[in-house]
């Protein structure tokens, strides 16, 4: 039985499946909470933007924040891609991973200087700007080490993405790039300064985006600005169009990422703009709908008219539910002939915000485990120790092999580097 949207997790008999692999077996062998990440499903999305820009210059940089692990950066590192980052940590992360530092995209409006001097000592590819006074420290940090930086600047279309306000970043209220009316002005500056030297233009207008109208009016409202850049002696080579696009957590039906990267390039080629280099940063597209996250159910209880299902997991493990009311599947591993019952499933974190899922429905007794699906992006990148709780394992699969790619945090692990005081 399959469930739609996750191609690579399936019930075959009454066990649900990672590729060949039981999820429960994968919970005896390595505990809960756990996330299992499917590296075929992975590929497999990245496969649908690399057929739509094949015999095109691009390059598609893996927005690392939606998941970090090393190993999931090896996967994408070794398909040839490049990353878009936010911290100096993340660097680390690609360089430990084997990724090219020529292919790293820099983004983020609160780049520190010394986050800057590291990315240009390790040879950061771009750096995508997100204010102009950005842009004149930059340019400083870059002739003190005596090499240029690489620029594009972050532009804000100011188009509606449509999506949750914590997650929306293209419109002009944002905290997130420069206005649309003052990039003109900014590339003037930016031409101006010795240490910088303008590669492209950049632009990502928001998160979970369901609908292919926001990327094709932001990018109209960029290749205007491309129009009007060039207009003033200042060449663009490349343009980057961001990432933002959504999956399928309950009934969305997002376009697929070959068909809306089809129809921008049609675009940008009916704009005459089909000679530049493209890059793309999806996130949450190539990994959400790759993983799951295992919890074991401890409890069940009522409570007044409510019914609740206790799992190990619990917001530190998950934050979407909790921070932006996120639905997200939950389903057993393991069907059982039993009449399903409605019931919140929550975690033990003394909060009453910690909850997985709302009245759903479920067949299940304690010890039976629960799988969370689409939980392959803003899973374990955003989990946090409250609670001292450790974080979570993770396992990568690709049909019957498994590999541990975390291991599972211990508090010791977690309270290394605090101190005691003498007295
Ligand atoms: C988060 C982010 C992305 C990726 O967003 P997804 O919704 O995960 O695809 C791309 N670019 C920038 C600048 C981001 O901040």
């Amino acid at each position: 039985m399959r469930l739609p949207g996750h191609p690579h997790i399936a019930y075959r008999g009454d066990r649900l499946h990672i590729d060949d692999l039981a999820l429960d077996d994968l919970g005896s062998r390595f505990g809960t909470p756990l996330y299992a990440y499917s590296r075929r499903a992975m590929l497999d999305a990245l496969a649908g933007y690399q057929r739509a820009l094949a015999g095109r210059d691009h390059l598609i940089c893996y927005a690392m924040k939606a998941n970090s692990n090393l190993a999931v950066l090896q996967t994408f590192a070794q398909a040839g891609c490049g990353f878009d980052i936010v911290s100096g940590g993340e660097f680390e992360r690609v360089l430990a991973a084997g990724g090219d530092p020529a292919k790293v995209v820099f983004s983020g409006v609160g780049k520190t200087r010394a986050e800057m001097a590291q990315a240009l000592a390790a040879g950061v590819g771009c750096f995508n700007v997100e204010s102009e006074s950005e842009l004149e420290l930059l340019s400083e940090v870059a002739a003190a080490a005596g090499r240029p930086a690489g620029i594009s600047l972050r532009v804000n279309p100011d188009v509606d993405a449509r999506t949750h306000p914590y997650i929306s970043t293209g419109l002009k209220d944002n905290k997130f790039g420069i206005a649309h009316d003052a990039a003109l002005a900014a590339y003037r500056r930016a031409a101006s300064l010795p240490g910088i030297e303008v590669l492209g233009i950049d632009c990502h207008i928001g998160s979970q985006i369901t609908a292919a109208e926001p990327y094709l009016d932001a990018l109209d409202r960029v290749l205007d600005l491309v129009e009007a850049v060039e207009s003033a002696g200042i060449p663009l080579h490349h343009l980057d169009l961001g990432g933002g696009l959504g999956i399928t957590y309950t009934d969305e039906q997002p376009p697929a990422a070959e068909a809306l990267v089809g129809a921008m390039l049609g675009r940008i080629d009916a704009r005459g703009h089909g000679h530049r280099r493209i890059l793309l940063e999806p996130g949450r597209s190539l990994v959400g709908n790759a993983g799951v996250l295992l919890a074991e159910v401890l409890y069940l209880k009522r409570g007044g008219e409510k019914a609740f299902c206790i799992v190990d997991a619990a917001m530190n493990d998950l934050m979407r539910p909790a921070m932006y009311e996120a639905w997200m599947g939950i389903v057993a591993c393991r069907l059982r002939d039993q009449a399903p019952q409605e019931m919140d499933v929550v975690g033990p974190v003394c909060e009453s915000g910690d909850w997985l899922g709302r009245a759903r429905s479920l067949a299940v007794q304690p010890g039976d485990r629960l799988a969370v699906l689409s939980a392959g992006a803003y899973g374990m990148s955003m989990a946090s120790n409250y609670n001292t709780r450790g974080r979570a394992a993770e396992v990568l699969v690709d049909g019957d092999a498994c590999w541990l790619i975390r291991d599972r945090e211990t508090p010791a692990d977690q309270f290394r580097g605090e101190h005691l005081v003498p007295r």
